[in-house]
């Protein structure tokens, strides 16, 4: 939303396994269920998120890059990986659509004093960041020391600058956070469940609140009906963080936009904040 300094990038879509959205029944039975199931579901976005800001502009994840329609891409992320990418997912992207370009044409001036912020190190929050050579990318250390499902190649060309969450009493419903502004407008909070150390960023600005979910939930609607995605690694952590961020939302309206929301762009231009 150009008023507000937010520029959604949609670098192509991704389609899974149905199973992947919706937890049923427990953690083998959810994981076979995703192994067996025929049904994809209809593509939804890949979305990042460029924030101007006054102190440097920051990226909340970095989305895809072109090379990933390159024939040998998929199988250069390692075997399981690969495996992962080509059997549960599908991924599709225009060319020029990938991070790079798209970037470059919301931001003549490329990457210069850019930063980018992770929510987690899924293949489709990072693969985008081989189009920022030399931009310092911040990783909350315990996502970093103990990835999950990230693709072990695209790890090893990072170098990030890592965080550690901070006790505070300020974010209602959170009890921990990590302020990526001095102006502290901007912030990081825990949100596990999806991966262990996942977590959500936060912007305050011009008296609208944004909670940058990533993959804490696929969509707005499974916070509303406190739905587990089969994707996640935790589910207990994940209920934990939906039920978190109710809290949040039930002290400040607030507009949410996970990464993967086919509606989250609609949202944002509209101001729209949540409701039950
Ligand atoms: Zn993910």
């Amino acid at each position: 939303m150009r008023g507000l300094g937010i520029h959604p990038i949609r670098t192509g879509t991704a389609a899974v396994k149905v199973p992947f959205m919706t937890r049923h029944g427990g953690p083998v039975a959810s994981r076979l269920r995703i192994f067996t199931s025929k049904a994809f579901t209809p593509p939804f976005p890949i979305l990042s998120w460029l924030i101007e800001h006054d102190e440097g502009d920051i990226l909340i994840d970095a989305g895809m890059s072109e090379s990933c329609l390159a024939p040998d891409y998929l199988r250069s992320l390692g075997r399981v990986d690969a495996w992962v990418a080509t059997h549960l997912c599908r991924f599709d992207m225009a060319p020029g659509d990938g991070l790079g370009p798209q970037l470059r044409r919301i931001r003549p001036r490329g990457t210069d004093g850019l930063r980018v912020a992770m929510t987690h190190l899924h293949l489709d929050h990072i693969g985008g960041l081989s189009d920022l050579p030399g931009v310092p990318v911040l990783v909350n250390r315990a996502e970093w020391q103990r990835p999950f499902g990230a693709p072990k190649p695209l790890l090893a060309a990072m170098t990030p600058d890592c965080f550690e969450f901070k006790a505070t009493d300020t974010v209602p419903g959170f009890d921990a956070w990590y302020p990526l502004t001095r102006e502290g407008d901007l912030f990081a909070i825990p949100a596990p469940g999806h991966t262990k150390n996942h977590c959500a960023i936060v912007l305050k600005r011009a008296g609208v609140t944004v909670l940058f979910a990533g993959d804490a939930v696929y969509d707005q609607g499974q916070l509303s009906r406190l739905e587990i995605a089969g994707a996640h690694v935790s589910a207990r952590l994940a209920l934990d963080t939906m039920q978190r961020m109710h809290r949040f939302i039930q002290a400040e309206p607030t507009v949410v936009l996970p990464s993967h929301d086919a509606d989250a762009e609609r949202r944002l231009n509209a101001a729209e904040t949540f409701r039950h």
